[in-house]
């Protein structure tokens, strides 16, 4: 479509050596976000695979995923629902723990927020090692949700994700490696 035009979205992407630790290389979206045919060709190009497909759903995991996936949704005509860091969502939410590089974490989704059989799209900025997309797929799975795909705009390939979530029978869509 027109709103994803021929930008170069990876110029938009600034790179900060050393965060948040020695030896990681951070691919910063903030930069991308910033600019509005950037944001608003990075939003067009994730979305309109999905166009006509039926997704209920977009689903965002916390923080940056937020981000693009309220915009998504709503360029899909598709209700948003967060996926948040332990503690934040006020309802009933079913909980999934998951390792980080040192550590680990939890995510949690609300039990009512996804109907069995509903249809969702999973948005996050950066796919790393995908633990973090399959801490929310494990979630979404015991609600018995069809998730269609995996949708982020950076894919790092030397870090597995992508293979990781094909491995569980995704679909993972990436804008630029
Ligand atoms: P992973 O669970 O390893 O796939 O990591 C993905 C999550 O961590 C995403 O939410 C990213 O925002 C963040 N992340 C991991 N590695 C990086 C990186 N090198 N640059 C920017 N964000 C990263």
């Amino acid at each position: 479509g027109a709103a994803s035009g021929n930008h170069d979205l990876r110029a938009l992407i600034r790179t900060i050596p050393d965060f948040p630790k020695p030896g990681i290389l951070f691919r910063d979206v903030t930069t991308l976000l910033a600019d509005g045919a950037g944001l608003r060709a990075s939003v067009a190009r994730m979305a309109e695979p999905w166009e006509g497909h039926g997704i209920d759903k977009v689903i965002g995991l916390e923080a940056r995923g937020f981000i693009l996936g309220g915009a998504v949704a709503c360029h899909l005509g598709a209700g948003f629902v967060p996926v948040r860091k332990a503690g934040k969502l006020p309802g009933k939410v079913l909980t999934q723990d998951y390792a980080l590089e040192y550590g680990s974490a939890t995510f949690e989704l609300h039990e009512d927020a996804i109907e069995a059989g509903e249809t969702v799209l999973i948005v996050d900025d950066l796919l790393a090692t995908g633990g973090t997309a399959e801490a929310g797929i494990a979630l979404l799975e015991r609600l018995g949700a069809r998730i269609a795909a995996c949708s982020f705009i950076v894919d790092l390939p030397a870090l597995g994700g992508r293979k990781r979530l094909e491995a569980l029978g995704m679909s993972v869509h990436t804008l630029v490696a």
